[in-house]
């Protein structure tokens, strides 16, 4: 049970007030499974179909977070049952969610993708355009924006890590309404967890590698 001796290792080092997303992406709901046996309630996935399929499979009291970047044409698809949407980067996606949360008679929580890392190839907003964003989101009556997520450059440059993770914290902080700040996945979570995130994104180091 490798699965779960990962998770409960992990879960015990954890603070109290950091919650885990376990990231379940292209692993078979066998795995999700055990890690639900031992209490893991919160999965993260990254493409639509996969998340749609083990939600009609396992059991429905599992929260599901949309992790990757959610293209406007499939929101429709999650808006039934998704928990929360981590990568909201554009008022287009923002205004599709609300439309599919208000059909659903469901309220979804977001949180808005910052763009930290100084690698090209990573999305999210620029931090200069979560005004306008914030005051879009103002008008989706059944959206809330419950706080920013972000991705550290991958490098294995611990104090650039620090330092985008610093620097959205930072931005965090200047919202009191905010409650979640989800940074830190299994490369670089315990720096994360220094820098002040309160939620965790980690795949690997509970279920193993992945094969793609
Ligand atoms: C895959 C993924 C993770 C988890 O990655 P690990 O390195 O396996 O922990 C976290 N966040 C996002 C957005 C991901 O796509």
């Amino acid at each position: 049970m490798k699965i779960q001796d990962n998770l409960t290792e992990l879960k015990s080092s954890l603070p109290e007030e950091v919650s885990l997303v376990a990231v379940s992406k292209t692993k078979p709901e066998s795995d999700l499974m055990e890690a639900y046996e031992v209490g893991q309630r919160i999965f993260g996935e990254n493409k639509i179909q996969e998340m749609v399929s083990k939600w009609e499979q396992l059991p429905k009291d599992i929260q599901w977070h949309m992790i990757g970047h959610v293209q406007t044409n499939k929101v429709k698809y999650i808006a039934p049952f998704v928990d929360t949407i981590h990568a909201v980067d554009r008022i287009k996606v923002l205004n599709e969610i609300q439309k599919q949360a208000e059909k659903n008679n469901r309220t979804i929580s977001c949180l808005i993708q910052i763009c930290i890392a100084t690698e090209d190839t990573k999305f999210g907003l620029a931090e200069s355009d979560l005004d306008a964003m914030l005051e879009a989101a103002s008008t989706c009556k059944n959206v809330r924006i419950k706080g920013l997520m972000g991705m550290a450059s991958f490098t294995s440059d611990t104090e650039q890590i620090r330092a985008e993770f610093k620097k959205l914290a930072h931005l965090y902080n200047q919202h009191p309404e905010f409650e979640i700040l989800s940074m830190g996945m299994s490369g670089d979570y315990p720096i994360a967890i220094e820098e002040g995130s309160n939620m965790i994104r980690v795949g690997s180091k509970i279920f193993g590698e992945r094969n793609y």
